[in-house]
C-alpha cells in the first residue's frame, strides 16, 4: 500500500482498512504496512470481541501519528490477539491508547450502528474505545 500524502488529515478511512488486513495476514507474523496519515510503518492493530464466535472490533492506529481507525463490525482473524468484551477500561487503554480517528472512519461506523457513548465529530482525541462498554 502507498500512502497518498494528498490524504485529508488522517488518511482515507479504505487504507485504514486495508492496513488493518495486511497485518492480520501477516499473522503471526508482523507486517510492517505504511501509515495512511503519515507513511511511518509503526501501525499496531488490537481487536476486541467475543472469544467464543470472534466477532468484534478492531482499532488501528499508527504509534507515530496517533491517527487511526475503528471496524464496524467485523470476524477477528484465528490468530489476530484478542481482547474479550467486558474486559476493564483500565486493560484496554494499555492495549490501546488513545487516538485520532478519521472523520469517513466515524461516520462509517454510525453508519454501521455501532452503539458508541459519544458519536459526536471525529478527530477528536479518544480516551476509550467507541465500542468499550456499549
Ligand atoms: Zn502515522
Amino acid at each position: 500500500m502507498t500512502p497518498e500524502f494528498d490524504a485529508p488529515e488522517g488518511g482515507y478511512f479504505e487504507h485504514w482498512m486495508e492496513a488493518l488486513e495486511e497485518l492480520d495476514r501477516a499473522l503471526p507474523e508482523r507486517a510492517r504496512p505504511a501509515c495512511p496519515n503519515c507513511g511511518r510503518r509503526e501501525l499496531r492493530a488490537q481487536y476486541i470481541g467475543d472469544p467464543e464466535d470472534r466477532i468484534g472490533y478492531g482499532a488501528i492506529w499508527c504509534d507515530h501519528c496517533h491517527w487511526g481507525a475503528y471496524t464496524g463490525r467485523a470476524e477477528i482473524p484465528p490468530a489476530a490477539d484478542l481482547l474479550p468484551f467486558g474486559v476493564s477500561d483500565d486493560v484496554v487503554r494499555t492495549r490501546v491508547p488513545s487516538f485520532r480517528e478519521d472523520l469517513a472512519s466515524a461516520r462509517r461506523r454510525r453508519h454501521r450502528g455501532i452503539r458508541g457513548r459519544d458519536r459526536r465529530g471525529a478527530g477528536r482525541t479518544m480516551s476509550s474505545p467507541p465500542w468499550f462498554g456499549s
